[in-house]
């Protein structure tokens, strides 16, 4: 049985998710929490539900996925995991902020694990499976829970949208083959929790979606 809380994060609107199980295991996928009111929003829910944190994931890295992880690593000693095609956002992060108009500067946060599709993601009874459907970022990754019928979409989809292309090694036509290959031979039924926005599904998306 799982269990998945929302945190809607910083000044971008991210959704940030922790996921626990029977065994109150979790995991914080999208840890972009920023300041000290959002930090504590996500620590306490955790302390407040006797959870034990087992890993940081980031779908991308992207600075608005990713403000909150020197603070988690720090708080939890753990460190983010995602994918190395992603790394080079990490030097990028200041010049990534000022463009959304954001003067502060964040400490970005190294990766300890890098993951791609080889890997399964455990966490009490869960397995998560790693779906790479680069073209958002070249890194970008969903989390997909095949028992629960649950997939982490990061940006790569959204309800009736997909992530926007124009950020560097950004690539459209990689991104829709990724999404009709990888994702929309999922089953219908499983539900997609984005980095952004509300929740949807495979069936409605591959209805709906305009983009794809
Ligand atoms: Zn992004």
């Amino acid at each position: 049985m799982i269990t998945i809380k929302r945190f809607v994060v910083n000044f971008v609107q991210v959704n940030c998710y922790i996921v626990s199980d029977e065994t109150n295991e979790c995991i914080i996928i999208d840890g972009g929490c920023f300041g000290k009111n959002e930090e504590s929003e996500l620590t306490t829910y955790i302390e407040n539900n006797h959870l034990k944190v087992r890993h940081l994931l980031n779908t991308h890295l992207h600075f608005d996925h990713i403000l909150g992880n020197a603070f988690l690593s720090d708080f939890y000693h753990l460190k983010p995991q995602a994918n190395r095609a992603d790394e080079f956002l990490l030097k990028s992060l200041k010049e990534q902020l000022l463009m959304f108009g954001c003067p502060y500067e964040v400490t970005p946060q190294a990766i300890g694990n890098f993951i791609d599709e080889s890997d399964i993601i455990h966490f009490g009874n869960t397995e998560l499976k790693i779906l790479h459907v680069p073209g958002h970022s070249p890194g970008s990754l969903c989390f997909y829970c095949e028992k629960e019928k649950i997939l982490f979409s990061g940006d790569v989809l959204f309800q009736c949208s997909i992530g926007r292309t124009d950020l560097p090694q950004g690539d459209y036509k990689q991104l829709c083959e990724g999404i009709q290959n990888k994702l929309f031979s999922l089953p219908e039924d499983v539900v997609v929790y984005p980095g952004h926005g509300p929740q949807t599904t495979i069936g409605n998306e591959i209805k709906y979606n305009p983009y794809v």
